[in-house]
Parts: C-alpha cells; structure tokens; sequence
C-alpha cells in the first residue's frame, strides 16, 4: 500500500561515487544549520545527506564528508555532523575490537528465527514489520522502511525504542529486519544502535519512545493522519533486559600485509569498500580486476530487490572507476557466491594472488577464513589491506564516543 507521505518526495539514494559527490557538495550549505535541522522527520529528508549508502558501502570516504563543509564554514559550526559521520567509524572500530558482540547476536537470532516456542512472537513482529500494528505513526515508519529502503534517524531510534520497550519485541528480530530493509545496513551502526536503544550498549540507558517527542520533531499533519495508538507511547516504561557481561575487548592482531609476489595477481572488490583506487592498492599493477556481490548475504538475510539492484549498481560503478584507473579489463559477477565467482576468475585470468580491503566485521568478514581455504586448495593467495586511517582509529573505540572523538581529533592533527 501506498502511504500518504509519498509521493512527492522520495528520497534517491546515490549508487555511484560522482553522484555521491554531487549529493555531498550540494548538502554543504546545509551542514552549517544542521545541528539545529537534523533532529525533525520531514518529508523528502532535506535536513540531512541522505548518504548513508553511499558511506556504509564506501563510495565516499568519511574523511571526504568530514572534509567537504569545511571548505565553506569553520569546524566549530559544522563539528555535529563531523561527529555523525565519525559515529559510523566508531561504531565500527568498537564492534571490531569486540567481535563476540556480532556473532551473539547472529546466535540469538538463529533461536529466536528457528525455536518453535518462538512461533507467536515471530507472528507479531511480522505484522509490525509489515505494518499492521496497533501504533499508526510506527506503521507509517515500517511502510516508509519498505519502500524506500531508508528511515531517519530518529525514526529508527522512536521505531526501535517502540519495538522494544512497548511492543516487548526481542530486539534482534527488530535489528534482523532494519539490516535487511535498510539500504545503509551495517552490522556494526545497526546491532549496536538496538543494543543502545534495548539499554545493552551503555548499561542502565534505554530509549524511550514519547509522545512529546514525536509532537515535537514530526510535522503536525503527518501526527494528525497516523495518530491511532499515539496514546501507547504517553508513559513507556523500559523493559529491563537481563544483564549482560560487558563484552570484553580484543585487539585484533593484525598480520602486516605481505607483499605481492612477482606473479599474476588481481584485485577483488567488494561491497565493503567501493573506492578502491584511492586505497593501499592503488598503486599495484593487477592483471584484472573483478567486482562480486555477496550473493550468501543477499539470500541469507532476504534482502529485497531494491538493495540487490542498489547494490549492483554501486559495484558496477566501483569496477567501472577502477578499471579506467588502473587500466585493466574489470568484471562485475554478482549471481555466484563470492568463492565461486573468485575461483572461476582467477582461473581464467590465471592469477596466483588476489589482493582486496580487508572486510569489516560483518558477514562477508566471517566467511573470510573459508574463502582463504579455498583460494588456497587452488593455489591462489589471498591478501588483505587496510587503510591506514582505519588502523589508526581501531584501537581508540574502547569506551563511549566522546572519548575516542577527542583522541580521534588528536591523532588526526598529529597525521595519524
Ligand atoms: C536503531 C538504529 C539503527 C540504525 N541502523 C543503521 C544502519 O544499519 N546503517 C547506518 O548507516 N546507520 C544506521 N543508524 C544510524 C543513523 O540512523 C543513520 O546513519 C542515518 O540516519 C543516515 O542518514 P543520513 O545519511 O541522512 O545521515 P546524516 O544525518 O546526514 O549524517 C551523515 C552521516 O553520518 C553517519 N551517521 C549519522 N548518524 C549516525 C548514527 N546515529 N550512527 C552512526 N552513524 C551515523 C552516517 O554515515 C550518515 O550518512 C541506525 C540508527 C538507529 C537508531
């Protein structure tokens, strides 16, 4: 069905980097009045970049979005949505030096997905999920979430905080369907906001969804068309859930990157990082070059088409720039699974190493270590990179944002 919001305006989410730039450049005279603008939900999303996709799959850099307004205003008028760009990096960085958080949380959602006791809850996350709640404004949300892939901010935090604490919803099945729906899901924005919201993230904090609130930052008529069940969020009272041990943390050791033989080698792109020629690799010389969609993924969490199509788009961008760059034939295989797709093609190119970025923790990450075993049966090493930056910030996410803020704006004075 389609809701009364749209159309006009429906957001268009850039899949391709000069896009991405263009979005980026024309939201720069908006970063200066952003902190005060990025609070309200408003028809068409023009208080805010709307680039998420674009970032979570690398076409632009956070390091470009945090760059671009400063060409026209000081950092002290635009420090708020350098801070927002940079939450993704910590959220990511925090996730990496605990990456038991990702895999329990896959664990719990296996039961939660699989147990048959489990059957009516499964039933009524459905209905919201489908929109069929007895909270309107929620159904609007999850409508919203469905056909255009996107919600803001503080939708998904009123969304989350309702399926939580209101409809008493585990908030795995909840952060199971943002993943899937979202054209910017990311493991490590996404588990961790619902654990924020369910009150995990920073013990004794949950999010509660108000009616003031959603009086306040939603636009009167919007309220006044989805106003059944509002009364449900007058006075929420948060679900406390168990306590958890806090996640312990890890720094990852990291082996440095080999380096590639004299051999036949090609570099692999993936959707995790889509600007390769302005990465560690770019000043390789491969033989070929070959783009693959993470099919496993796309299938295991139902993706919609629309991610699918977004996503093919966004890699055949990536491996049309990189090829033009390094002045190589580049190939996009996005209907195989990620081993086959490479297997078959470094056959065919004969290559005898494959170099890539190195995924972040999320589900192309887990299957790194079988996608080694088979590359190596074959004969064919795999060689992972990271950006240096990347390295740079990882050990910095031990506590809460603000702290790794101000030591990530030290060590980027001092050049990292
Ligand atoms: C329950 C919940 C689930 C979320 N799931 C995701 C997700 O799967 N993927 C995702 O990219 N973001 C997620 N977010 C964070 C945030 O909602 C989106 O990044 C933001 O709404 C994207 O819109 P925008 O690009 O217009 O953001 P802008 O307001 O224009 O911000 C610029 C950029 O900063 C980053 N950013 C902004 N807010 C946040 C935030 N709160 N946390 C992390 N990064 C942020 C994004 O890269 C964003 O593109 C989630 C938030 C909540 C509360």
């Amino acid at each position: 069905m389609k809701d009364e919001l749209f159309p006009p305006p429906i957001p268009v989410f850039a899949s391709t980097r000069k896009d991405a730039l263009d979005q980026l450049n024309a939201f720069i005279p908006a970063t200066g009045r952003y902190s005060s603008a990025r609070n309200y939900v408003l028809p068409g999303h023009t208080n805010i970049s709307r680039l998420s996709p674009a970032i979570r799959h690398r076409l632009i850099l956070e390091s470009e979005c945090a760059a671009a307004p400063l060409r026209r205003y000081a950092a002290s008028t635009v420090e708020k949505f350098t801070q927002e760009v940079y939450w993704r990096r910590y959220w990511k960085n925090w996730l990496s030096l605990r990456p038991k958080v990702w895999s329990d949380y896959l664990d719990q959602l296996a039961v939660l997905q699989n147990d048959p006791n489990a059957e009516a809850t499964r039933a009524r996350a459905a209905r919201c999920e489908a929109g069929e709640s007895p909270v309107a404004i929620m159904n609007h949300f999850a409508r919203e979430l469905v056909e255009t892939g996107y919600l803001h901010n503080h939708a998904r935090m009123w969304f989350a905080g309702w399926w939580i604490h209101i409809e008493r919803l585990p908030w795995q099945l909840g952060a199971d369907f943002f993943l899937r729906q979202l054209l910017d899901g990311d493991p490590a924005s996404n588990t961790l906001s619902w654990r924020w919201v369910a009150g995990l993230q920073t013990p004794g904090k949950t999010y509660l969804p108000r009616r003031s609130n959603l009086e306040k930052y939603l636009p009167p008529e919007v309220l006044a068309m989805h106003h059944v069940g509002l009364e449900l969020l007058e006075q929420p009272q948060a679900l406390i859930l168990s306590n958890e041990e806090r996640p312990t943390v890890t720094h990852p050791s990291l082996p440095p990157t080999p380096p590639l033989r004299k051999s036949r080698f090609g570099i692999w792109i993936h959707e995790e990082d889509l600007f390769i020629e302005q990465s560690p690799l770019a000043s390789l010389k491969p033989s070929a070059i070959l783009a693959t969609g993470d099919t496993a993924t796309w299938t295991r969490f139902r993706y919609p088409e629309y991610k699918i199509n977004w996503l093919r788009s966004a890699l055949a961008d990536a491996a049309k720039r990189a090829g033009s760059a390094f002045g190589v034939e580049s190939r996009v295989l996005a209907d195989s699974p990620v081993t086959d797709a490479l297997r078959l093609w470094a056959y065919e190119n004969q290559l005898q190493q494959i170099a890539a970025m190195r995924p972040e923790i999320g589900p192309l990450h887990d299957q790194l270590p079988a996608i080694q075993a088979t590359l190596a049966q074959a004969g064919i090493d795999l060689i992972l990179a990271d950006r240096s930056e990347d390295l740079a910030l990882r050990p910095l996410a031990t506590a809460g944002f603000f702290g790794f803020w101000e030591k990530m704006q030290k060590a980027l004075k001092e050049g990292l």
